[in-house]
């Protein structure tokens, strides 16, 4: 299952980045996906508790917001989207499309951190 490897990648540079901030917990993950960038939504939610076991991600969640699937239409001169991925054509002139705007995205658009208010915590971990 390829999602876990992925999920994994995900987690470490996300902890990277928390605890850059000084982050005690993550407690929430935004991530765009799209519906050409060949992960399983449900596969990468499975692998992200897996993989968050044990880090500052613990507990946290993965908000996934899904990327419909457009392509550029030289006819239309416009991003349109695609009704299916099966059909790479321009939906409303109905000219064949291979330029892909948007869908193939795997990308984390944000984190939401907890910091300890409390200095003694620190001085606690060191
Ligand atoms: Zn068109």
């Amino acid at each position: 299952m390829h999602e876990l490897s992925i999920a994994a990648s995900l987690v470490e540079s996300v902890e990277q980045a928390a605890r850059r901030a000084g982050a005690q917990r993550v407690a929430r993950v935004f991530l765009r996906l799209g519906a050409l960038s060949g992960v399983a939504k449900d596969a990468l939610l499975f692998g992200y508790d897996v993989a968050t076991a044990g880090t500052l991600l613990e507990g946290s969640r993965l908000v996934i917001e899904e990327v419909a699937v457009a392509v550029h239409c030289e006819t239309c001169r416009r991003d349109v989207k695609l009704s299916s991925i099966q059909d790479f054509r321009c939906p409303v002139c109905g000219q064949p499309c291979a330029q892909i705007a948007a869908g193939r995205e795997l990308e984390i658009t944000g984190i939401e951190i907890e910091v300890a208010d409390d200095a003694s915590l620190q001085a606690e971990s060191a």
